[in-house]
């Protein structure tokens, strides 16, 4: 099983057979709130009847289409509703089938673009301590959590900025923590080492999801949009948990204010239906490509299921949701309570840090002395037990709840967490 111990799985599985709302169900009928919705993905929760629709529909009509030299009219027309969201700039979509598959794709669109230009010579990728960017060679390489490499030699050509994780200045932080801008100016050092024109982009999570919700310091992701523009160096924001509003803005890059080069997407694009990504690529670097690439197939690129039609589908459909219902942006008004509940954990035992932003959270827990990561698993079992779906991360907890999630929900978590601290050892 994928990032599952297996025999300790294997002793005592913890299956889900179905999923409502805010809502799944185990295998034994157990109802158990989805604080995490799915795995930072089903934002507008779980099994909506109009994607069901849709996905039916057109897996009646047309099942498959070839992508080599040929498409269909899907990828068009939900790339055309996409852009109407993203920042202004980022207007090309290339459809992928993962986070992985769209982190290693931008890396390559960085590449296809410098070739083009015939600065062949900028093949580095800068990336960040900490960051989680999926699973391909690339992303491991650019990744910087080391049990996502340890096993896995021969690794692209990489070098990483510092993370910004900073508890003695800025525990208990709410929203983006004051200290640590100057972290973003080890790019200047980076720089000074390999040479800017050896560097091809530095892609960061604009606020990092998997190594448990690193909130940039105020600053920080303009200083780094600065210091790329000034060296000629693509910036790719990895926004596979921040897209589709997780942080009450469409993007994470419409919340700061600072526009990337290349944004990968997948998670709430579909709402988590059917696999789905997606690469949205500024128009001068579609253009480029596309005029200066001296291949007939300019992106030499491409996958057998890009632009499925059941994940167009499904993806269409998940995006009239999120415009009905004002999903993209109705975290902004969400993140008060949102903040106000998880920072009332801040007295529990053990509870060494707390981090928010929009709807994404985590509460950082002392680890055990000599063995880290067993009282965030404790934490997970606990909860799954008493009907609360959380996220653990070594020993932190991150909660990225649906977006639909209402008051009561959100006294739900807080009263079942505050239960699940008091017991845990
Ligand atoms: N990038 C980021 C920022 C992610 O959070 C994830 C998944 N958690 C990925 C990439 C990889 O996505 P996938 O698991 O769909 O390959």
């Amino acid at each position: 099983m994928p990032f599952t111990a297996n025999r300790a799985f294997k002793a005592a599985p913890r299956l889900l057979q179905r999923a409502k709302g805010m809502w799944y169900w185990d295998v034994d009928n157990r109802p158990i709130l989805d604080a995490t919705a799915g795995l930072w993905c089903v934002n507008a929760g779980h099994c909506r009847s109009e994607i069901h629709q849709a996905i039916m529909e057109q897996s009646r009509t047309l099942d498959f289409a070839p992508t080599f030299q040929m498409g269909h009219p899907l990828p068009f027309q939900f790339a055309r509703r996409l852009i109407q969201h993203t920042p202004v700039g980022l207007e090309h979509v290339f459809f992928t089938n993962s986070g992985s598959e769209s982190v290693d794709t931008a890396l390559k669109i960085a590449l296809a673009y410098h070739h083009a230009h015939g600065e062949v010579e900028r093949i580095l990728f800068i990336g960040r301590e900490k960051a989680y960017h999926g699973v391909g060679f690339g992303g491991i390489s650019v990744g910087g959590l080391p049990n996502n490499r340890a096993a896995f030699a021969n690794r692209l050509l990489t070098d990483h900025l510092p993370h910004t994780l900073d508890l003695e200045h800025n525990a208990f932080s709410r929203g983006m923590p004051s200290y640590g801008i100057e972290k973003a100016d080890a790019l200047h050092e980076l720089i000074r080492k390999h040479g800017a024109e050896r560097i091809a982009a530095v892609i960061v999570e604009p606020v990092a999801g998997s190594a448990g919700v690193i909130v940039p310091p105020v600053g920080y992701l303009q200083r780094l949009r600065d210091i790329c523009t000034a060296h000629g160096i693509l910036l790719i924001f990895d926004e596979v948990i921040t897209g589709f509003g997780r942080l009450g803005t469409p993007f994470a890059s419409n919340f700061f204010g600072v526009v990337p080069d290349i944004m990968t997407t997948a998670k709430g694009l579909t709402n988590a239906a059917v696999p789905m990504g997606a690469v949205f690529v500024s128009e001068w670097i579609y253009d480029d490509i596309i005029k200066n690439a001296v291949q007939p197939i300019e992106l030499f690129h491409g996958y057998t299921y890009s632009g499925h039609p059941l994940a167009c589908a499904a993806g269409l459909a998940a995006l009239q949701i999120y415009e009905n219902e004002g999903l993209l942006t109705r975290g902004t008004g969400l993140a008060i309570p949102f903040e106000e509940m998880v920072h009332s954990l801040r007295d529990q035992p053990n509870v060494i840090d707390i981090r928010n932003l929009g709807l994404m959270a985590a509460i950082e827990l002392q680890p055990k002395p000599g063995a880290p990561g067993i009282r965030g698993m404790e934490v997970m079992k606990l909860a799954f037990e008493q009907g609360l779906l959380l996220r653990v991360t070594g020993d932190i907890i991150a909660l990225s709840p649906p977006l639909i999630i209402e008051e009561e929900h959100m006294s739900q978590i807080q009263q079942k967490l505050v239960k699940i601290l008091q017991v845990v050892s």
